[in-house]
């Protein structure tokens, strides 16, 4: 049986940070503000991969108050995640994300993200989808003051 579970984070710009997508760093004038290393792809599969196995979500198990995870990658976050689901006897059998973000322009940078996260996942290419767009001009996302993902995980039986 599968299950399906959806993760969304946004995380604002900030000078003197590193864009982190997907765990692979971006070039751009500008970063991400936050706790860990603010990579909101990530932090949105993390989150989708949670609530399809029923485990809650990501501030519970990995709370920005805890000076553990000052600074942290975020694939050691996924990393931790995806043991938790080996242990509950599931495994990820697919991933498709979105990206919202103004600038900078995420095609030069999709494959190497994509492969990065799907190696990270254990899902061959095919199963790790990205999908990249801006707002027009509106919302946050519009005006550039930060980055928006989503996320939809698909688990299955561990094989
Ligand atoms: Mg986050």
């Amino acid at each position: 049986m599968s299950r399906t579970g959806i993760g969304i984070d946004s995380h604002a710009f900030a000078d003197g940070r590193r864009l982190i997508l997907g765990g692979v760093e971006v070039p751009h004038e500008r970063g991400l503000a936050g706790h860990s290393d603010a990579d909101v792809l990530t932090h949105a599969i993390v989150d989708a991969l949670l609530g399809a196995a029923g485990l809650g979500d990501i501030g519970q198990h990995f709370p920005d108050t805890d000076l553990a995870y000052k600074d942290a990658d975020s694939l050691e976050l996924l990393r931790a995640v995806l043991s938790d689901l080996e242990a509950a006897g599931l495994q990820a059998t697919h991933v498709d994300a979105t990206v919202m973000m103004e600038r900078p322009k995420l095609s030069p940078h999709r494959e190497a993200i994509r492969a990065r996260l799907a190696g990270v996942l254990g899902l061959e290419l095919g199963r790790m989808n990205l999908k990249a767009t801006t707002g027009e001009g509106m919302g946050f996302v519009g005006r550039g003051e930060g980055v928006a993902a989503l996320a939809v995980a698909t688990l299955g039986p561990r094989g």
